[in-house]
């Protein structure tokens, strides 16, 4: 009995990581809760393609309950947490004895995926219906945006407004130097070092002013900025003294919260040294999954296996077919990276890793 009261484990964001951890565990805790304000899984690097493209998320966005069959699906955000339950935004307290903090970034998208796919459309009747358009923010979003849009509307004005010295200031400065120039090379008018004044921003007046005074014209715009990640919902909780500077939460080399036994982080939420990707939030879950479930089956803490941190690799997709990657010794940029990103947006392969069919919508 004390050893089935030992296997309930309770995830906290229903992201690339958290998702993928629950469908891990799901056969082998005697209890997996995954808490989310969402009732879908998004992969988050294809929404920019289903906003030119609406029928490409109904690929990207599937319901958790489709890849978490045998685990229980709470859709809300978590607010506070102690040392054996956590407390939902609706009163709810939920028991753990294994916790795992997957909350990435904050967003705010909407509850059900039917609302999803409607965003989508909307975005996408947006720039159908716009001859110029503004992208402010030249991070990985607003850059992989502007790709989609020259590459399937190429007769639409294009403006990028960066605050920063370079765009993408994620990866070098060669791979930030290739995207600048492609996208310069498909006309887009790419400004840096301004931001876009807030008080001017309606799409309304057409016109919006920058910081350096520039104004621009454009029937519409998106704001592409970084989004913080997700953690001043633990400000109040017992976690409080575990979270940096950044906002991220500090963990060992097993991805545990420092100084928890039965607490792991997992993805962009962590201080792991390295870029924040899905494809090592995914590693992430892959090792806490292996370690949970060694200590689940009374294995010793000695064994558990350690996370070593991902290398500065990244691909950012520049439209269907092109991209830039950097590679810890080469930085590339066309058809060849392209091929490995860009036709499918890794999206048959996120879906095999969460046990669905790669092609079915
Ligand atoms: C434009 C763009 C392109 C990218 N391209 C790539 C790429 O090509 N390859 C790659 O590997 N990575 C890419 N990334 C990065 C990747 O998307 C992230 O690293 C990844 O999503 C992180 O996963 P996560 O699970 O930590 O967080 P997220 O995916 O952000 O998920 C966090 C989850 O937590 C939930 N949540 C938040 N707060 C709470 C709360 N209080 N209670 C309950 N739930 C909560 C949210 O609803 C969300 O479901 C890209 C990102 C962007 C923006």
């Amino acid at each position: 009995m004390a050893e089935e009261r030992r296997r309930v484990v309770v995830v906290v964001g229903g992201g690339v990581a958290g998702g993928l951890v629950a469908r891990l565990l799901q056969f082998h805790a005697a209890d997996v809760s995954l808490i989310d304000p969402k009732q879908y899984f998004e992969i988050p690097w294809a929404s920019l393609r289903a906003m030119v493209e609406p029928s490409f998320g109904e690929r990207s966005v599937f319901n958790h309950n489709e890849y978490l069959t045998n685990g229980r699906i709470v859709t809300s955000h978590v607010i506070n947490i102690t040392d054996t339950a956590v407390l939902t935004a609706e009163g709810h307290w939920i028991a753990y004895d294994y916790l795992i903090i997957a909350t990435g970034h904050k967003d705010s998208l909407p509850r059900t995926r039917t609302e999803r796919l409607e965003q989508f459309k909307d975005d996408n009747r947006k720039i159908k219906s716009a001859n110029s358009i503004l992208i402010i923010g030249g991070g990985p979003t607003g850059v992989e945006l502007a790709g989609e849009i020259v590459a399937d509307f190429p007769e639409k004005k294009l403006t990028l407004v960066h605050r920063g010295p370079r765009l993408m200031e994620f990866v070098g400065e060669k791979a930030s130097k290739k995207a600048h120039d492609w996208l310069v090379s498909k006309r887009v008018n790419v400004l840096l070092n301004q931001s876009v004044e807030l008080s001017s921003s309606t799409d309304e007046a057409h016109t919006y002013r920058t910081s350096a005074g520039t104004t621009i014209t454009a029937d519409c715009h998106f704001w592409c900025i970084g989004k913080p990640v997700s953690s001043s919902w633990l400000k109040d909780t017992i976690l409080k003294d575990s979270v940096d500077g950044r906002g991220r939460l500090k963990v060992d080399e097993h991805l545990r919260v420092k100084g928890r036994k039965n607490i792991f982080a997992i993805g962009d939420i962590t201080d792991v040294p390295e870029i924040k990707e899905g494809y090592l939030a995914q590693r992430h879950a892959q090792v806490t999954a292996k370690n949970i479930n060694l200590l689940m089956n009374g294995g010793q803490e000695s064994k558990m296996t350690a996370y070593k941190p991902g290398s500065a690799i990244a691909i950012v997709s520049l439209g269907r077919k092109d991209a830039v990657a950097q590679f810890p010794f080469m930085t590339v940029i066309g058809r060849i990276p392209g091929m490995i990103k860009s036709k499918d947006l890794f999206v048959g392969k996120t879906r095999k890793d969460m046990g669905l069919p790669p092609h079915a919508g």
